[in-house]
């Protein structure tokens, strides 16, 4: 029996099921258009609107975080309501091979067996690393399932399936065509440990205490001998000195003029250097005089550059001192440090030391000291014009992103804050160096020739140098930039550059399978022309430049020169990546605190969803997320929202218990007549074979029974008829405000108020109002053999069983179609339990194989709704909370019905009576008394609409009464003489937070009203 649900929630049941049933159903794969008329305009030839979304590629050796959790939640939120409002929804998920991360694991492991990677040689290194990736690669993607991520499984991607590779190939064989791509020396950002370049971005700064080394440098006279003068220059880095050319002094620094064109001597290396004069070096800073390592550091190599000096490398991969070190040769960094401040002061020749504080960088990945070094690499000349000329790669990347002159952005970035954080980067932006020094990544396919020295850049693997004919060539070793790959996504997935007319592009044979790539798609242009532009990036603002800009810049690039779907040239802004980046916030812990492995707090998603089951992980996110907001994670509301949870599913047994009713009663499937109207035979016979019904309840059934239904049996909202009863009217009214308010929420990307909305709906409305009052309703009476009555007249009795069974019929199916709305509409946060009780609520006939395939509930005409109905019910539901709140004041027992007065205009009155019923139960009403005023002596509670008092006398055990208010006036007594002393306090009233005041202020002040009230019911006992 579908209806059969377990009496408690417990999401571990059900989420595995749906999550496994999910991905076996291909439920979200799309395939390739078939129309070649398909473009990525918003609106589809087949009348769709097209939603692609790529999945910021998370790491191949990776693992679940709770910045994943989030960045999923959102955009599986997106996704899935888009998704059911109809259009054609594509979310593209993958891996990044992630160079330096992948290949250190792997190398951690094959030491840990007693080789090393150099000793295995790259073939056989690579080959371990793609068994790696094969066994235990991607376990994030299982997680991601199991999240209820709704991502294309099919169309999955792997940065280096060989389907990918060709792409990035094409993209380094074009730009260095275009001249766009060099090989220069310049110095990077040196990782010892890693043994590879890293990019600026991939450095951390933390400041440290270090040293100030001051070094004197003998002046060297005419004949080369010492003056015995010095020079004194101060470093951070002793060791460098070994590599020093020169040292530079500011031009009109008055205390080194005598000095211009004199050579020094350096110590230790017993070599000659130059001193030249340089505007850069500040006279203010240290003694004006600076040492020039331009191997080194970026400034010297600057000032080299200028004055001609030679670099000399003292360093090497290891950050060991190299052959060039002279006696240091062999020693680690840190240690010819030492030796050399030892040996430089043994000499008289340092001048002095000092405490310093260094702001050191460290490589992100290992927090390894970086080295500054020079070396040679692959860089890409972002601000340089192609061969040929036009933009650069820069100047596209800003045009794209700044408004045009009509206004109008290509690429619009929510919050907005960022699209300025964005252009300040991409204006000041240097050449990208794309080279790292890795095995693991796509190698860069250039190759150097021993006997010319030449290089060759090729699509396919050349046998010969292209200058000289030699065959005495060797491929470059290094790898590309992992960001290279991922920048060229947007257009890689979707088949760029194999489109089978594409000039220069590998043929088919190129195209494996290896890693599950798409090869059948790859020939042909219609998923580009589909799917690119995607329509929105959801990232962490952390890979703005690495990734964003990257993409930006390599999309509008390469995307330029693929006609549109019809033939005509590509407009500028349709050669963007995306449309929208949404950079969402990040998770922090309760206290606000950024969660970090050194400070034990992180939160591991995969627990938590454990403990509470994802949709109330999903809810907790969504429920705090808004654009730029930071989330303070709290399990508290987490437990919260497990408890709406169970809520949803109490509702759920509440409404089904029902329909078993019905069911035995003999009305076939409730959820049938709201799909196909006249299939629910019972009603359809009570109302054309008992000719003696009243006129009226025929009319409620015909009303029931013409239920208009969707197309393709798909709802998206119930439709209020004539006969509806009041609480239909309203709670559907609601319902349609709802839908239109959480539709809109989520239109500007504000998770936390469409989460929030649709809570309020179904928590405060639909459970604790429409069930409460539907209760009433239903009422299917005994079993009646309706066969016989309908061949007979039927009596009084039967009628109104008859009459009743149709109130409760009406009434139930307003519950399944608000509840089967509802769970539409909480699909997308809790799409679990929503599904669950979806099919349940089908009966396991669903009109779609998933609720996330059925509609989002979405007003299309405003005439649908009827406000006058919440206006009313709010009059109830007004006078309802002051009748209770009156009981409640003057103590009347919870099951105890008393008589109210109330005072009310005409126009209220009429909705007050006519809706007796609803307020005598759900207020413990017996009689509505309506007065012009009402009765002295009796307290009231008075709104703007209306005044109502509680008439309630009660026998009250006098001595036990008098002891319990003596009790409560001590205790309040004691309370209030605390209160006044701590809010008195200026310590505390200073110190404590504002709001921990605030609340101490409510709270007295609460307890002194409570203490008035208990003085006035010892006075009104008598017992002054
Ligand atoms: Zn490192
Ligand atoms: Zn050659």
């Amino acid at each position: 029996m579908p209806h059969d649900l377990p009496k408690a929630y417990d999401p571990t049941a059900i989420e595995d099921h749906w999550a496994n049933y999910w991905v076996k159903q291909k439920l979200f794969a799309v395939p390739t258009p078939s129309s070649s008329t398909a473009s990525a305009q918003d609106q589809r030839p087949d009348g769709q609107s097209a939603f692609t979304i790529l999945l910021p590629p998370p790491n191949v050796t990776g693992n679940l975080h709770m910045g994943h959790m989030f960045e999923h939640t959102e955009s599986d939120i997106l996704v899935r309501w888009r998704r059911m409002r109809g259009d054609r929804v594509l979310w593209v998920p993958g891996t990044d091979h992630a160079g330096i991360a992948t290949q250190m694991l792997v190398e951690r492991q094959v030491v840990s067996e007693g080789t090393t990677r150099e000793k295995m040689g790259r073939e056989a290194f690579l080959s371990r690393v793609w068994q790696w990736k094969q066994h235990y690669g991607g376990a994030i993607l299982e997680q991601m399932k199991r999240i209820g991520d709704t991502v294309d499984w099919q169309r999955e991607y792997f940065t280096m399936s060989e389907h990918l590779s060709v792409a990035v190939r094409e993209a380094f064989v074009r730009l260095y065509e275009q001249g766009l791509i060099y090989r220069g020396a310049y110095i990077v950002n040196w990782c010892p440990s890693c043994q590879t370049a890293i990019s600026d971005l991939e450095v951390v700064h933390q400041e440290q205490k270090g040293h100030l080394w001051e070094i004197r440098y003998p002046v060297l006279g005419d004949g080369g001998n010492p003056t015995g003068e010095f020079v004194t220059v101060a470093t951070t880095r002793p060791e460098t000195m070994l590599g020093d050319t020169a040292v530079a002094v500011h031009p009109e620094d008055e205390r080194y003029l005598h000095l211009h064109g004199k050579k020094l001597r350096l110590p230790l290396m017993d070599r000659e250097i130059p001193i030249v004069v340089d505007p850069w070096v500040s006279r203010e800073f240290g003694t004006g005089a600076v040492k020039v390592t331009p191997a080194h550091d970026p400034n010297d190599f600057a000032i080299g550059e200028r004055h001609h000096l030679p670099s000399i490398n003292i360093m090497d991969d290891r950050g060991h001192i190299n052959e060039n070190g002279g006696v240091y040769a062999g020693l680690d960094r840190y240690v010819s440090r030492k030796k050399i401040v030892a040996d430089l002061e043994a000499q008289g020749l340092l001048a002095g030391v000092k405490d310093h504080i260094n702001n050191v960088g460290h490589c992100d990945r290992c927090k390894t000291v970086v080295e500054p070094r020079l070396s040679t690499q692959w860089f890409v000349a972002v601000n340089k014009q192609p061969n040929g000329g036009g933009q650069s790669m820069a100047e596209k990347a800003i045009a794209a992103v700044k408004a045009d002159a009509d206004g109008k952005k290509a690429i619009r970035f929510t919050p907005e804050n960022y699209e300025k954080i964005y252009l300040n980067w991409m204006e000041d932006i240097h050449d990208w160096c794309i080279s790292r020094q890795l095995w693991w990544g796509h190698r860069i396919p250039a190759w150097h020739c021993a006997t010319c020295h030449k290089i060759t850049v090729a699509r396919v693997d050349p046998t010969a140098c292209a200058h000289c004919g030699s065959n005495e060539i060797a491929q470059e070793t290094d790898v590309l930039d992992t960001w290279f790959s991922s920048g060229l996504l947007p257009v890689s997935v979707f088949g760029w550059p194999n489109f089978n007319s594409t000039q220069g592009a590998p043929g088919p044979e190129h195209l494996g399978t290896r890693e599950g790539s798409r090869a059948d798609t790859a020939l042909s242009q219609a998923d580009f022309d589909a799917f690119y532009p995607t329509s929105l990036l959801v990232t962490g603002f952390d890979i703005l430049f690495f990734w964003v800009a990257r993409m930006i810049m390599l999309g509008c690039w390469f995307s330029s020169d693929v006609p549109m779907a019809d033939g005509s040239p590509r407009p500028p802004a349709e050669t963007v990546p995306f449309k929208e980046v949404y950079i969402h916030a990040l998770v922090r812990d309760a206290n606000r605190e950024k969660m970090s492995k050194t400070k034990g707090n992180v939160i591991d998603p995969i627990e938590i969803v454990k403990q509470y089951g994802t949709d109330a992980v999903r809810f907790t996110l969504a429920s705090m997320a808004s654009p730029g907001t930071d989330i303070a994670f709290n399990v508290a509301r987490t437990e919260g929202y497990r408890a709406f949870a169970n809520k949803i599913w109490n509702a759920a047994r509440f409404i089904f218990m029902n329909v078993d009713k019905a069911h035995e009663v003999g009305i076939s499937s409730p959820m049938e007549t709201i799909r196909r109207p006249y299939s629910l035979e019972v009603i359809s016979k009570i109302s054309s074979s008992l000719k003696d019904i009243p006129e009226e309840t025929a009319a409620q059934l015909e009303s029931i029974l013409n239920r208009p239904s969707e197309s393709k049996g798909l709802f998206n909202l119930p439709f209020i008829g004539g006969e509806t009863a009041f609480e239909d009217r309203w709670i559907i009214a609601l319902l349609y405000r709802t839908a239109g308010e959480v539709n809109a929420a989520l239109e500007n990307y504000r998770f936390d108020e469409a989460a929030n909305t649709v809570y309020q709906f179904f928590w405060g409305s639909f459970c604790d109002w429409y069930l409460e009052i539907a209760k009433l309703r239903m009422d299917f009476g005994p079993d009646l053999d309706i066969q016989e009555i309908a061949t007979r007249k039927p009596t009084e009795e039967e009628i109104k069983i008859l009459e009743r069974r149709v109130i409760a019929m009406r009434s139930l199916s307003t519950l399944l179609l608000v509840f089967e709305s509802s769970l539409r509409m909480l699909s997308p946060f809790m799409p679990f339990l929503t599904e669950e009780l979806w099919h349940a609520v089908w009966e396991g006939n669903p009109s779609a194989k998933s609720i996330a395939l059925a509609i989002f509930p979405n007003p299309r005409a405003t005439s649908d709704e009827k406000p006058t109905a919440i206006a009313e019910m709010e009059l109830l539901q007004s006078l309802i909370t002051e009748i209770r709140a009156l009981r409640k004041e003057i103590g009347v027992e919870e099951k105890a019905e008393v008589p109210i007065e109330v005072r009310i205009d005409q126009d209220s009155r009429k909705i007050a009576e006519e809706n007796h019923d609803i307020i005598e139960k759900l207020a413990r009403v017996i009689e509505i008394r309506f007065v012009d005023q009402i009765s002295d002596g009796l307290s009231r509670h008075s709104t703007p609409a209306f005044d109502v008092a509680v008439i309630y006398e009660r026998t009250i055990d006098v001595p036990a009464e008098r002891e319990r208010l003596t009790k409560e006036i001590e205790k309040r007594e004691k309370q209030k003489a605390n209160d006044e002393r701590q809010l008195n306090d200026p310590v505390f009233v200073s110190k404590a937070p504002a709001h921990i005041v605030e609340g101490k202020k409510k709270l007295a002040e609460e307890n002194v009203v409570l203490l008035e009230k208990a003085r006035a019911a010892w006075k009104a006992l008598g017992c002054e």
